[in-house]
Parts: C-alpha cells; sequence; structure tokens
C-alpha cells in the first residue's frame, strides 16, 4: 500500500506557506507515496484545491485527513488540537524548532509520533544540500527584504539621470552575508544601489564582491568564523568595539539590513540606539533577525514597523518567507520531496539513527525524543548527551 503524506493547512498567525505544491504529486508518485491535501491548505498561496485533485492528490477535511495519513508535512508546527489528535506511528514533519521549545518534542513522543525537524538538516553534507528549507526560506527574506527596504526609502534606488535632475543611487548596507544577505545584496544592487556588505566570516568577502557589492571591512572584528560555516559569538569587548565601529559606517548609509545570526544564540546587537540616532532622516532599517528577545537592531520587533523621533523606519521584519508564499512554498515543497526521496524505501519511512542526515532531524520516534541536543534541554542534569551528535544547522 502507498505511503500517505499529507499537507496540513497552517494555523500560525499570519502564515501564507504551505509544504506541499500541486507539483509535488508528480515527484512523489515514483516513490509510491499518495498525496493528501487537507481543504483550503493551499489558498493563501494560490494553490487551489482543484490544482491538487487535477495534479492526482486527494482533498480532505482535517478530520478524514488525521484519520488517514501516516505523514504529515507541515511549514510551522502543527497546533496542540492536531498534535493530540494524533496517533501512535503517525509522523510529523516541519519546523518543529525542538532547541527552543523542547517540550513540543516532548509532548510528540510521548504520543508515540515520529517527528523530524527540518531546522535540524545538516547543511554541510552536500547530499543534503536539496532538502535545506533554513537556506531556501533565507533566500526568499532576504530577497523581500531588500523590496521592503526599496519600497519605504522614498528616493530612488538606481542613478537616475534626468531632465529634472540627477538622482543619486542609494547606499545600502547589509550586516550579515549568509543566505539570506547575499540575496539581499543581490537583488539591492539589482535595483541600481551601491551596496556594501559586512560579516564576521572572511569567507564571505569573495562572495559579497562576486555580486558586485564591496565588502566593508572593520578593524575591530578580523575574523569571528565558528564551527560549521558559521560565526561564532562575539566577545562582549568585540561586540561593543564592533557596534562603536559599525556606526560610523551606518550612519553614511540611507539603507541598513541586517541578517546577523549565530547559531543556538540570541541575534547580535548590530545596530544600537546611538548608530540609528546617527542616521539621515529618511533612511530605513530592515532587521530580519527581529525576534522577541531582541534583533540586531536596538528597538526592533518581529512584524512591527516603527519610525523613531529623528525620522529613521525600522522595520522589524517577521515572516519574510511567508510574504512571498508562492515562491518560499514551491521551494519548501522541494526540498520536502528530496528529504522524502531519502527517507521512502518500499512504501514506508525508514527511520535510521545512524544516518547522517536523519540523526540532525529526526527528533522522536518509538516513543522517545531521540535527538541529543533536545535531550539535553529536556534532562539538563543528566550530563553531555552522548548518544547523538548535534548535527543541527541554525537556532531553531
Ligand atoms: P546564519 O543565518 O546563521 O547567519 C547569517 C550571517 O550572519 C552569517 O553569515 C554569519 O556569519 C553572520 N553573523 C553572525 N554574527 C555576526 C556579527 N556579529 N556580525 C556580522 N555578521 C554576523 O547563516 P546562514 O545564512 O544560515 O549561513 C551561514 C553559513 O553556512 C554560510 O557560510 C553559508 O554559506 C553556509 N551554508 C552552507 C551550506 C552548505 O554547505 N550546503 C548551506 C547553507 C549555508
Amino acid at each position: 500500500m502507498a505511503l500517505k503524506v499529507a499537507a496540513i493547512k497552517e494555523t500560525t498567525p499570519g502564515e501564507r506557506r504551505v509544504a506541499l505544491t500541486p507539483e509535488a504529486v508528480g515527484r512523489l508518485s515514483s516513490l509510491d507515496v499518495d498525496v493528501l491535501v487537507e481543504t483550503g491548505a493551499g489558498a493563501p498561496s494560490w494553490f487551489t484545491d482543484d490544482a491538487y485533485e487535477q495534479a492526482g492528490a486527494t482533498v480532505l477535511d482535517s478530520d478524514d485527513l488525521r484519520k488517514t495519513a501516516d505523514v504529515f508535512v507541515s511549514v510551522t508546527r502543527p497546533d496542540p488540537t492536531m498534535v493530540a489528535a494524533l496517533r501512535a506511528g503517525q509522523t510529523v514533519i516541519g519546523l518543529l524548532r525542538p532547541l527552543s521549545d523542547p517540550s513540543y518534542a516532548a509532548s510528540l513522543a510521548a504520543g508515540g509520533v515520529t517527528a523530524i525537524s527540518l531546522d535540524g538538516i545538516p547543511r554541510t553534507v552536500s547530499r543534503a544540500q536539496s532538502m535545506d528549507v533554513l537556506s531556501s526560506q533565507a533566500s526568499v527574506a532576504g530577497y523581500r527584504a531588500a523590496l521592503t527596504a526599496a519600497n519605504i526609502y522614498d528616493r530612488y534606488f538606481p542613478l537616475l539621470v534626468t531632465a529634472a535632475g540627477t538622482a543619486r543611487p542609494a547606499e545600502v548596507l547589509v550586516l550579515g552575508a549568509g543566505v539570506a544577505g547575499l540575496q539581499a545584496i543581490a537583488t539591492a544592487r539589482r535595483l541600481g544601489a551601491v551596496v556594501r556588505g559586512y560579516d564576521v566570516r572572511p569567507a564571505s568577502a569573495s562572495e559579497v564582491e562576486s555580486l558586485g557589492a564591496q565588502f566593508l571591512r572593520l578593524k575591530s572584528v578580523e575574523s569571528a568564523a565558528g564551527e560549521g560555516g558559521y560565526a561564532r559569538a562575539l566577545t562582549p569587548e568585540e561586540q561593543e568595539a564592533q557596534q562603536a565601529e559599525l556606526a560610523a559606517h551606518i550612519a553614511k548609509h540611507n539603507v541598513v539590513i541586517t541578517t546577523a545570526q549565530v547559531p543556538g544564540r540570541r541575534p547580535p546587537l548590530l545596530v544600537t540606539e546611538a548608530a540609528i540616532a546617527g542616521m539621515a532622516p529618511g533612511s530605513v532599517v530592515v532587521d530580519l533577525g527581529a525576534s522577541d528577545l531582541g534583533g540586531n537592531v536596538a528597538g526592533s520587533r518581529p512584524d512591527e514597523t516603527v519610525v523613531t523621533a529623528g525620522g529613521v523606519t525600522i522595520v522589524g521584519a517577521g515572516n519574510l518567507a511567508s510574504d512571498a508564499p508562492g515562491a518560499a512554498s514551491a521551494a519548501y515543497s522541494r526540498n520536502v520531496c528530496a528529504l522524502l526521496a531519502h527517507l521512502v524505501h518500499d512504501g514506508a519511512l525508514a527511520i535510521d539513527l545512524a544516518d547522517e542526515i536523519q540523526a540532525g532531524i529526526v527528533i522522536a520516534h518509538d516513543g522517545a525524543v531521540v535527538h541529543g541536543p533536545t535531550n539535553a534541554l529536556l534532562h539538563p542534569n543528566d550530563g553531555p548527551a552522548t548518544e547523538r551528535s548535534a548535527g543541527e544547522g541554525a537556532a531553531s
């Protein structure tokens, strides 16, 4: 019998993405996977129930879906009602954020549900690149960050020579040149802005320059490259020196886009209140790192936009990938298909905790939390986790 994989309707407020698009149905058919879709799941990203049915999927209401499916795929975490309705032996795949809320993983394990969290895909394993939802969604978010800034900025991004005079190009600074930052740089460049990029990983300099932007080199922090291609956290002294040196550069830019993250930590503060006070009225700051714990920019809050007394607009970007749900869902869906191609054998999920990719993403299985870092958070007094390596990418 074919494995039944169901895309559920997202319940996180404001979430417009869907985990599987109609295109996935054809991709998964060769794996002997039947695709089920919750009624209306694709509607916020303009994939109609008809489109799924025409592709060969079965559209069901939530009750029938829960009874029928073997595997549920979502973007954000299924809500508590859904979790309570799951039965032992079923599987949930999504961005489950086990490290920011390990109790969620524990509740799935208690119900005998297998939990697979895409935040843990090992990003340096080349065969896992096609499954890397962190990269695909960060790329969409970086693109939208540049467009958001351009939309709010009250002047042109490109140099324009017209009969009414010459408009200077916008000066854009992108702080953090990982996946999102590089996409923001590329997009701002395409719009004609003069772009500079900065990162604490020196390796990112050539990537920034290959996009036609200048790499900003600071004297205060020469390198803070960490493990696995990520940055390490700065010491308090380094951070203070970095903030002070950055402030002088920030003051010379019309637009600042921040994307800096350190795995497992709250986002580093790069743009201080003093730096914002130094910016000209009309300047725009987009903080992709905005979180409830604070972001890269002093005072930013997710999904809030404020204009300071000095006339600087600060956008606390919440979920920019969801602002382009068609592109984000298409990429996410392909990532999920690649993962299922890795996991499904003979019409069933072949869970193997010794597999390098699965070690990072299988969080709960056979009634237990099996992910070392999640277990370490659930049982902090049990000493270091020994049964599994972290294998987890960015903080979830
Ligand atoms: P991320 O979201 O963890 O962080 C974004 C950027 O912020 C990073 O480039 C980081 O160096 C930077 N940063 C952190 N602290 C900073 C600070 N104080 N000041 C300035 N910048 C700071 O990173 P990401 O976008 O997920 O990617 C990180 C790395 O992983 C990159 O090297 C990327 O190329 C690599 N990566 C590799 C693969 C792969 O090999 N398959 C896939 C995805 C990403």
